[in-house]
């Protein structure tokens, strides 16, 4: 499953192929798609922005529309150049957009709507960049006051409901967590609000740091020794306990856990030491 820093670089790659170039061709699979293309043509427009909100890509065309996509577990949007080969087979192909240097091809993509920057401020599956915890319009007030009216939820549950705090996916959670020592099954309103307000600041930077030009594609949050351990073969060498079950915790040498947590049976990782529940807490941890 993509998380936000996954798809804030698609976004970064696809807007330097599309941003500003006119599009020579447009094809989907999609007969929504099609049906907006042959009303408004695509062909003609440039592409003004590419951005990515949560695990929803954004493409706005100069005409008004703006093409959203959310990726799921299999979708992959990739650029080519024209004559390029393929790397997966055209029978995935969902979109295609082409200038006169690039096709930009979603994969397997499996759902995709055209909006108007009307109906996607009304859309409520899909955030607004002032929840977006990459976008430079997030806004970490607001998201500090939904997140404490989350009072009686654990927090990594509410920590993964991108109406409150939109890039923070699975991974991350465990990560942001642990970096915060705080315990991921801990309610919401046993935060003080410092402690509130370092999470959203932490989760921010963790985000912001997997986005730099040379942060790769895997998820870095545990640097160690070494500056970085991004090309390890084993993507959890690069985590604090993500991935970490029975592993020594990295600060305290305590096992790591894991556990399935929430309505969507997530699983959770932590170290119970350094995340311990404060006294008082009734929730098993
Ligand atoms: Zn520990």
């Amino acid at each position: 499953m993509p998380e936000g820093d996954t798809i804030f670089r698609t976004a970064r790659t696809l807007g330097r192929a599309l941003i500003g170039k006119p599009v020579t061709a447009f094809r989907s699979t999609y007969p929504l798609l099609t049906r907006f293309n042959d009303d408004t043509p695509l062909v003609g427009q440039t592409v003004d922005r590419v951005e990515a909100r949560s695990k929803w890509l954004l493409i706005s065309f100069s005409g008004g529309g703006i093409l959203a996509s959310h990726l799921l577990m299999s979708g992959r949007w990739h650029i080519y150049r024209h004559g390029e080969r393929w790397q997966l087979a055209r029978i995935h192909m969902r979109i295609l957009i082409e200038n006169g240097e690039y096709q930009a091809v979603g994969f397997r993509v499996p759902v995709a709507e055209m909006h108007t920057a009307r109906s996607l401020a009304r859309c409520a599956k899909i955030p607004r960049a002032e929840s977006d915890a990459l976008s430079t319009e997030f806004d970490a007030g607001a998201a500090l006051e939904r997140l404490l009216a989350r009072r009686g939820e654990a927090l990594a549950d509410v920590l993964l409901d991108q109406r409150v705090l939109a890039g923070v996916g699975n991974v991350f959670k465990s990560e942001i967590c642990f970096v915060n020592g705080l315990n991921p099954f801990r309610r919401v309103e046993m935060l003080t609000r410092e402690e509130a307000v370092a999470l959203i600041a932490s989760a921010q930077r963790l985000l912001r740091a997997n986005v730099l030009e040379d942060s790769g594609d895997s998820i870095v949050t545990y640097r160690g020794q070494q500056r970085r351990t991004t090309h390890s073969s084993d993507p959890s060498a690069s985590l604090w306990v993500y991935g970490r079950n029975g592993e020594p915790c990295r600060r305290c040498g305590e096992a790591i856990r894991r556990r399935i947590q929430g309505v969507d049976a997530r699983v959770t990782f932590w170290c119970p030491r350094c995340q311990s529940m404060p006294d008082g807490a009734d929730v098993d941890g």
